[in-house]
């Protein structure tokens, strides 16, 4: 592992990724850093003092009755609410969260998410439906059942010790996905940049730019393994390059929340247009960061670059979750008798598995940070 001390001595990252973090922290510095608190926020503006960001009302023209969060609460963020979003945008906000909730698929039931609740998923068609149950004998755990044997939605992997969930998405705008990320890099942007973002602004509040701006909704994300590895609670960075006359993007924004590290670009800063004009930005990523030293625990990080430039509601995003650790012994499993309570032993028939409950398996928490 590679420790960031450019940017925090609390921060790794992968040997592998060691030229792709030279060549990042040699243009880009972080300029913010913010994660969720433990509890309520104190000393935010009184109503009738506060002016959106994103639209620049006040009071009377807006109002600000709801608690704006700048983390999506639905990652996880209880606490970290800011003075700065009024009620219209915050509604506006609100629907692409539901695209990105769709987007992030049965993940967040399955990592125990808790926003307002742990939500229960029930994928398209209910196709498969995850839920937490409590249970105070035996102990919490996780349900998820399919609503037909026989599909291919369970695959057992004997050889890996995993097993497969493989499920259909909720339909999802891929471009209001991307807008819920950038709203969140716009909320925690330093108050004097805003004035380079007036479009960006009005592209993220607004549709009437959404046909003509596309190619800049792309999203770098790096998916840690799942079960072994979360995010105790989200977090967010932004970046600014060092160099301003440097032909790239001039901030990039990364949110790590669950088993995700996701990258943006923010588009439309005034100074950057210049760039756009002569031809395509290069993008160099940040490579993933982890809050801790062994690398051998974390296991393999899929990397992957999506492409969220699009109006047309995706509606067949199939997600294939792997679910490690699952048996020791896929030959035969013990069976209750539900009538005696004894024990048997039985052949394991994987097409016959109609749901399982899953108790944690301690997933290791990332919280090793300053
Ligand atoms: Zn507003």
């Amino acid at each position: 592992m590679i420790q960031a001390t450019e940017w925090n001595p609390y921060y790794y990252y992968p040997k592998q990724c060691e030229k792709q973090g030279e060549e990042f922290f040699s243009r880009y510095q972080v300029i913010f850093e913010i994660g969720c608190p433990d509890e309520k926020m104190k000393g935010l503006k009184e109503t009738n003092l506060r002016t959106c960001r994103f639209c620049g009302k006040k009071k009377p023209y807006v109002t600000f009755h709801k608690v704006a969060h700048v983390i999506p609460e639905m990652l996880g963020n209880r606490f970290l609410v800011y003075d700065q979003e009024c009620d219209d945008c915050n509604g506006i906000f609100g629907r692409y969260e539901n695209d990105l909730a769709n987007y992030l698929g049965i993940s967040r039931t399955i990592q125990n998410v808790h926003g307002k609740k742990i939500p229960v998923y029930k994928s398209k068609f209910d196709e498969i439906v995850a839920r937490f149950e409590k249970d105070s004998t035996e102990g919490d755990y996780l349900s998820i059942k399919r609503s037909e044997v026989g599909k291919d939605n369970f695959e057992f992997d004997k050889e890996k010790n995993q097993m497969y969930i493989t499920y259909t998405k909720n339909p999802y705008v891929p471009l209001k996905v991307f807008k819920a990320l950038m709203r969140t890099a716009l909320a925690i942007m330093p108050q004097h940049e805003l004035k380079n973002y007036k479009f960006a602004l009005e592209f993220l509040r607004t549709s009437k730019h959404d046909d003509k701006f596309m190619g800049f909704g792309i999203v770098h994300t790096y998916t840690l393994p799942l079960l072994t590895f979360r995010f105790e609670k989200p977090s967010a960075f932004l970046f600014r390059k060092k160099n301003p006359k440097d032909p790239l993007f001039s901030h990039l924004f990364v949110i790590c929340f669950m088993n995700y590290e996701f990258q943006l670009f923010i588009p439309f800063h005034e100074s950057d247009i210049e760039h756009c004009i002569r031809g395509a930005i290069e993008t160099p990523w940040m490579p993933p960061i982890l809050g801790r030293q062994d690398p051998t625990e974390i296991g393999e990080i899929i990397v992957a670059s999506r492409d969220f430039n699009s109006l047309d509601k995706k509606i067949d995003d199939v997600d294939k979750l792997i679910i490690p650790n699952l048996f020791k012994d896929y030959e035969t499993m013990p069976f209750i008798n539900k009538e005696t309570d004894e024990i048997y032993e039985k052949k394991f028939e994987p097409e016959k598995v109609i749901g399982m409950n899953l108790q944690f398996i301690e997933v290791k928490e990332d919280n090793n940070k300053s």
